[in-house]
């Protein structure tokens, strides 16, 4: 239900990439608007799709899964059923924001700047770490289920949340936000990041290069010390560590802060579940 509306809370498309999602569509026939697509993209392929279908190609070159959720969400639901070389596919594109598709009669290429949402269960029985229901799975059955989702296609994943069981009560007393007050609040961080980035021909923190991130991701003595003692514990790649600094400046943009504070970092850190060791 949250992938599901995540488009609700990204801001409107621009006319420019409104006309991109438009026209990729237009290739498949399959532009039901009957003139410019206005909404973001939600795909959920099935867990059998074939990496063709996923990356784009075929006799006749198609854009695929990564093309159609281009400026919007590709959703994979439980992510370790899927074939390994569907998943493999999708490291150039995330990478890329674009896929070539080679054919005899010509070479096409296709935009694919889309928004990757997974989920998956912890244990294949769906119960590892349940308090109320036992998980009957063997430790190697777990891992054998985690191992496959690949390190490189998990290090390309901006955050990673676990989500517990809710109880039927909990949902009782539950404050509810709605899409439209969260969509403000990612449109004026946003804007921020657009106005800071203006001369670099970047829009967000997660364009951020490394000589970028020295200048706009400036830290305090006591949020290196915090970073460098969850590094050395959890041995993390130098790209999980870029990752924890854009999603605390982020985070910083959303509260309007300038600088990135103690408190950015250690909600960052929270957001990268599958780092921990
Ligand atoms: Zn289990």
């Amino acid at each position: 239900m949250m992938a599901k509306r995540i488009v609700t809370i990204l801001p409107d498309l621009s006319f420019e990439e409104a006309l991109e999602v438009t026209k990729i569509y237009s290739i498949i026939g399959k532009n039901e608007a009957q003139g410019i697509m206005r909404t973001r993209p939600f795909r959920n392929p099935h867990h059998t799709i074939s990496a063709v279908s996923m990356a784009g190609g075929g006799a006749f070159p198609k854009p695929g899964e990564v093309s159609l959720a281009h400026h919007g969400v590709l959703f994979l639901d439980e992510l370790p059923e899927f074939k390994h070389s569907s998943l493999e596919v999708l490291r150039g594109p995330m990478e890329d924001r674009k896929v070539s598709i080679s054919r005899v009669q010509a070479n096409l290429t296709y935009p694919c700047n889309f928004m990757l949402v997974a989920s998956m269960n912890p244990c294949p029985c769906g119960y590892f770490g349940d308090k109320e229901r036992e998980c009957k799975c063997t430790p190697s059955q777990i891992q054998n289920y985690k191992n496959r989702v690949s390190g490189p296609l998990l290090d390309r994943i901006d955050l990673h949340i676990e989500v517990p069981n809710v109880k039927f009560k909990s949902f009782e007393n539950t404050k509810e936000e709605l899409s439209c007050k969260i969509k403000e609040r990612v449109e004026k961080a946003r804007k921020i990041q657009q106005e800071r980035y203006a001369e670099y021909g970047i829009y967000t923190n997660s364009e951020l290069t490394p000589k970028l991130m020295e200048e706009f991701c400036v830290l305090s003595s006591s949020s290196k010390s915090i970073l460098e003692k969850y590094f050395q514990k959890n041995k993390l790649s130098a790209r999980s560590y870029s990752k924890i600094l854009k999603i605390a400046r982020t985070i910083a943009d959303l509260e309007g802060s300038e600088n990135i504070k103690d408190k950015h970092i250690l909600e960052a850190i929270r957001y990268r579940f599958m780092d921990k060791r």
